[in-house]
């Protein structure tokens, strides 16, 4: 028995099966540059499976490497138990991957598009049932060039899925989408979730990640550096909660430093915050020393921290820069 194969034995359960997809020590340079630095991981079936990771982190090598077109320098990768180089077709009639939109014909048809991908496959969903999934019945004949960037992004959803695979790749698939077209494309990525699809995404929006992930690998310069679910990765970072607040009086800062577990104290144009390694007895003793002080409490929230936390804490600087 291979490495792989042990592995990929070993990770079975009864339920499950084997992995959906599973990725061994990948290496992949170009030139002088190592975009992926032996990463391995695997997905489970059925989960929305996230690379979260600044631009150039080397999320996209790794999907081209599972979608077979391109090849590792080192490492191996199987999906539903195929080799994407040596068992190619096994591995096409079982993943699909959103193209870039833009690759399509300006003047086709919505419906005609879709026909055209569903005859290259002898396994297919019906093109009314995409439509559907991807909501956009209404824009069936519809010319491509007159969609908008969220109803393009969701014709290249429903292209992936023309064959029915098990597996859909979806990399950056909402990058440039304004708020409400993205929220879209997540209704859309939730509902084939529901649908027993197993999903990989790339993004680098922290909270597309957080909201739509069962687990996320976050990538940095090629390498994982944290992989769990997203409420385990920010439980267990040492990232702190924050209680901002505003009172009808100012009040003086430093006063605030002693009350019991808060760690940090700011002032801004909004009132006040308080950073604390126990939001429930900080958020009782502020109180009592608010009342005590006869100051009235205006309003008050609470932050968690988030995965853009966990981030900077393990990079030492934020997804963006
Ligand atoms: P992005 O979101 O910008 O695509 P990414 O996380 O997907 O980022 P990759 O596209 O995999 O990252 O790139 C990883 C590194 O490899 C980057 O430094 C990139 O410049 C480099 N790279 C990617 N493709 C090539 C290529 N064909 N030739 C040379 N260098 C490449």
């Amino acid at each position: 028995m291979s490495t792989i194969e042990m592995m990929e034995t070993s990770m079975s359960s009864i339920e499950e099966g084997p992995p959906a997809v599973l990725v061994q020590d990948l290496w992949k340079r170009y030139g002088d540059v190592e975009a992926v630095r032996g990463i391995s991981f695997h997905v489970r079936r059925g989960e929305i499976f996230g690379l979260l990771g600044p631009n150039g982190a080397g999320k996209t090598t790794t999907v081209e490497i599972i979608e077979g077109m391109r090849r590792p320098d080192g490492g191996q990768v199987r999906v539903g138990g195929y080799d994407p180089i040596t068992q190619a077709d096994q591995v096409k009639r079982r993943i699909g991957v959103a193209l870039q939109s833009t690759a399509l014909p300006d003047k086709i048809k919505v419906r005609e598009a879709l026909k055209l991908f569903a005859s290259f496959y002898p396994r297919r969903i019906p093109v009314g049932e995409l439509l559907q999934l991807v909501a956009l019945q209404e824009k069936a004949e519809s010319v491509f060039d007159t969609l908008s960037g969220g109803q393009q992004q969701r014709l290249a959803v429903a292209l992936a899925l023309v064959n029915d695979p098990d597996v859909i790749i979806l990399d950056e698939p909402t990058a440039g989408l304004d708020p409400q077209a993205r929220r879209e494309l997540h209704g859309v990525i939730e509902r084939m979730r529901a649908g027993g699809k197993t999903i990989i995404l790339t993004t680098h929006y922290i909270e597309e990640a957080e909201k739509l992930c069962d687990r996320v690998a976050i990538i940095d310069r090629g390498r994982i550096i944290a992989l769990d679910t997203p409420r385990r990765l920010v439980a267990r970072s040492r990232g702190q909660s924050r209680i901002a607040f505003r009172t009808a009086t100012p009040i003086e800062v430093n006063a605030l430093r002693r009350i019991p577990f808060v760690q940090k104290v700011a002032r801004n144009e909004e009132g006040y915050t308080v950073w604390t390694v126990d939001v429930p007895r900080t958020v009782v003793e502020l109180i009592k020393w608010l009342e005590s002080g006869n100051h009235e409490l205006l309003d008050l929230h609470v932050m968690r921290p988030t995965l853009e936390d966990v981030f900077i804490e393990l990079t030492g600087r934020s997804i963006d820069r």
